[in-house]
């Protein structure tokens, strides 16, 4: 006689990956809206790049891997253009200045303390 155990482990198995797919698209649609909500208080204009006169641009957010969510919740955002988008994701020095510049302006804003705590 064997023992079906298609009732066991399995359907617990698939209840966690259900509940884990959930969790990852709950997170990606707050992001989404994040992301759809974008502002700048380094700039009035999002309509043309932060660095030049062309308006066919993308949003950057100007601090990335952890603090990119940060960025997007406290304006540190810019339009850029394409060439200007790869020269901040190339180029470490230009984007270490617009960094050093979204500081200031953070800190202006608000204060020092504050930028500490959201952007450590
Ligand atoms: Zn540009």
């Amino acid at each position: 006689m064997s023992i079906d155990y298609s009732n066991f482990a399995f359907p617990k198995q698939k209840q966690l990956k259900e509940k884990k797919q959930y969790r990852l698209k709950h997170k990606s649609s707050k992001l989404a809206k994040l992301e759809r909500n974008r502002f700048s208080i380094l700039t009035n204009n999002l309509e043309k790049c932060y660095f030049c006169e062309n308006t066919n641009i993308e949003l950057h957010e100007v601090f990335r891997g952890r603090n990119r969510k940060k960025s997007m919740i406290w304006g540190l955002v810019i339009p850029a253009c394409r060439k200007h988008h790869k020269l901040l994701t190339n180029n470490k020095e230009f984007s270490l200045q617009l960094e050093n510049k979204a500081k200031r302006i953070f800190i202006k804003k608000y204060n020092e303390e504050k930028f500490i705590e959201e952007f450590k």
